[in-house]
């Protein structure tokens, strides 16, 4: 018989892509602090915020006006 659970790397990994997941208040407090350390630091990389930004217009066009202001 075979088990049909996925293997537990793989169910971590899955667990780790979703997690990322921020609310738009979380998003919001972090902004400044995010937008701060991407100029400072280019490679800089924030999962959480970077797959918000991604999917959540409103805190994508924040984050650019902070850009644009910060710059
Ligand atoms: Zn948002």
């Amino acid at each position: 018989m075979t088990d049909p659970t996925p293997a537990p790397d793989l169910l971590a990994r899955l667990l780790l892509d979703t997690s990322p997941y921020l609310s738009c208040d979380d998003c919001f407090d972090r902004l400044d602090e995010y937008v701060e350390r991407c100029l400072a630091e280019p490679h800089h990389q924030d999962p959480a915020m970077t797959t918000h930004l991604a999917g959540c217009g409103a805190c994508a066009e924040e984050a650019a006006a902070l850009r644009d202001l910060l710059e």
